[in-house]
């Protein structure tokens, strides 16, 4: 296990992002780090990936569109059409540039942490579950059910936040992502 200066991370981050987009990094990776206590993975992993899960979502379009073709990152169709899906695989990108991650089980667990996907690893289910639920997150609907079954049962608990994202993405008339409706087949039984 590579070992990972927090502090400096951290301190990165407050330049990088916005002071509510830092305070939900550091609910999603005090989460993260609970969650995988309680499901039997590396919590140290689950702590970094949640610090770093947004750590390319402040930047700019251009920026974005820029670093995504240094790194060379194909976009998707969905992720032309929604650019903000883009800060998931960026992240993971930037993740690896610019702070230095090298394991691949952290840096996929960012990739996959906005649309979800079929068949995810224990900590890429972590991070996209900590994601939802941790402390500074509004109320929504069935967010304490989420909340209980995620000590549970990680898989209902996919189902449970996928079927409240693709609802609220239609009833926002939005587009909606196909890895995401994927993801709700796989983990509805
Ligand atoms: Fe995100
Ligand atoms: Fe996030």
């Amino acid at each position: 296990m590579d070992c990972y200066d927090i502090t400096e991370m951290k301190m990165r981050l407050l330049k990088e992002l916005n002071p509510r987009r830092y305070e939900h990094t550091l609910g999603v990776a005090s989460t993260a780090f609970c969650l995988a206590l309680k499901h039997g993975v590396d919590c140290e992993k689950a702590y970094v990936a949640g610090l770093l899960h947004d750590c390319a979502k402040c930047l700019s379009e251009d920026k974005s569109l820029a670093l995504c073709k240094k790194y060379k990152l194909e976009l998707t169709d969905s992720e032309k059409k929604t650019p903000s899906l883009i800060h998931a695989p960026l992240g993971a990108a930037y993740a690896k540039n610019k702070y230095g991650v090298e394991d691949e089980e952290i840096l996929e667990a960012i990739k996959w942490h906005t649309t979800g996907k079929p068949d995810m690893s224990v900590l890429e289910k972590i991070v996209f579950i900590a994601d939802y639920m941790e402390p500074n997150r509004k109320k929504l609907l069935g967010l304490d059910e989420i909340r209980k079954v995620a000590f549970d049962d990680l898989d209902l608990c996919m189902k449970l936040i996928l079927e409240n994202t693709i609802q609220h993405l239609k009833n926002k008339e939005m587009n909606i992502n196909a890895m995401s409706v994927e993801a709700l087949k796989y983990y509805t039984p």
